[in-house]
């Protein structure tokens, strides 16, 4: 079994799905790795270490290598031309973004392609070791503290001077998922006073026990549900009564962690305008959710705005800030989900395993999920 390790070629892409310590332990499963020029370099992952892991060095945009490999790694989706060479029958693995993506999609059928959106992994124990989308949070959630650190006009913790005292800063977070808990934690050692709202129940004791205050659901006649670990959507009339519990705490806040999200779906605005008009000049919102639409008004992808004073960061890929670790963590998480798939000597994609069976999203170019891949959600 051959595989590939691609250059990213994404815009900001910094990460790359195997490191040379992953591509030791594919070898010693008896695999063939290619990896493309450059691939680690902006990870801190240099060529030589790579060739002397035992990886056979490509060019970048070989296309005659991807018309024999039988197994693409990457971080992000592919383009259109990466796929356009990939070998019929191959198998793709990666965060592929498969929500609504029609050329994903019509390639996988055309190429009989099997591929995995790792996005989809199933949230149950034995996948926690495989769960880059909790990898890649994490980071995120951590360096959203330290931005939000840096760009604030005041100290994260209290101090005590000579020239007197300093108060701490008053911090909110948005969501207590992975990104959030991290967010929390990172935020409570430099400090900071941290207040948290999050709709599923279950997250509470977390915050708790953190050592943050939990903001109270608001108390109308609907109870926000979740599935598989992740938070059902609520409705419009849901989100604004809790914008009126969030209003006070934010008018008191000097930052903002904004990482409320429900997968496949538009992330809630919990932060308007007016809101924005209440908080106090030299305050910071970074929101981490901006790609799936924000939850702050305002928030644009990759761009600081200055508001009357409140700067909104729309921190679209933080992992790319982190790339060395984001990308051992990335490619452990790919190893620990493909290494049960090589059995006595032989590979093979096990679709009854509940791991598989979640995130398979196309079978030789039988599309599986067609509901995600073709409607988005
Ligand atoms: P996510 O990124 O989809 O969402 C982030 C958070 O936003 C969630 O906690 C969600 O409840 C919250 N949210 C949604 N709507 C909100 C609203 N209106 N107001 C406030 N908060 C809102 O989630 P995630 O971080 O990827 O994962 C969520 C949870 O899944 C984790 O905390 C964990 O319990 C579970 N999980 C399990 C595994 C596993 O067992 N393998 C792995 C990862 C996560």
């Amino acid at each position: 079994v051959s595989f590939l390790i691609p250059f990213e070629s994404a815009l900001g892409e910094t990460r790359v799905s195997a490191t040379p310590e992953t591509v030791k332990k594919f070898l010693d499963l008896g695999c063939k790795v290619f990896f493309e020029k450059g691939a680690g370099k902006a990870a801190g992952f240099l060529d030589d270490t790579y060739m002397d892991a035992g990886a056979e060095l490509v060019e970048i945009e070989n296309d005659e290598v991807k018309k024999i490999v039988d197994i693409v790694l990457c971080v992000q989706p592919p383009n259109e031309k990466f796929l356009s060479h990939l070998k019929p029958g191959s198998f793709l693995v990666g965060l592929l973004n498969p929500y609504g993506n029609k050329l994903l999609a019509e390639t996988l059928k055309s190429k009989n392609i099997s591929a995995i959106a790792l996005e989809l992994l199933p949230r149950i124990s034995r996948a926690q070791s495989s769960d880059a989308l909790s990898s890649q949070a994490n980071i995120a959630g951590y360096k959203s503290v330290l931005l939000a650190a840096s760009a604030l006009d005041r100290y994260f913790p209290m101090l005590m001077t000579a020239a007197g005292t300093i108060q701490p800063s008053k911090i909110v977070v948005l969501g207590a998922g992975v990104a959030g808990l991290q967010a929390i934690a990172t935020a409570k050692r430099l400090g900071a006073v941290v207040y948290v709202s999050d709709i599923r129940e279950a997250v509470k004791e977390q915050v708790e026990s953190l050592g943050a205050r939990f903001i109270e659901l608001p108390k109308i006649d609907e109870t926000p549900s979740e599935s598989g670990g992740y938070a059902k959507q609520v409705s419009d009339e849901f989100i604004v009564a809790q914008r009126k519990e969030l209003a006070k705490q934010l008018s008191e806040a000097d930052v903002a962690i904004c990482t409320a999200q429900v997968p496949g779906k538009k992330a809630p605005k919990l932060i308007d305008e007016k809101m924005l008009d209440d908080m106090r000049p030299g305050s910071v919102v970074i929101d981490l959710a901006v790609l799936s639409g924000g939850n702050c008004a305002c928030s644009k992808p990759g761009e600081t705005i200055v508001r009357e004073g409140v700067k909104i960061i729309g921190a679209s890929n933080l992992p790319c800030s982190i790339p060395n670790h984001a990308s051992s963590l990335y490619s452990r998480n790919l190893l620990s989900l493909l290494q049960p798939m090589f059995k006595e000597g032989k590979f093979l994609i096990d679709n009854d395993d509940e791991l598989i069976a979640g995130s398979l999203i196309s079978k030789d170019g039988v599309i599986l999920k067609s509901e995600i891949i073709e409607n988005g959600g």
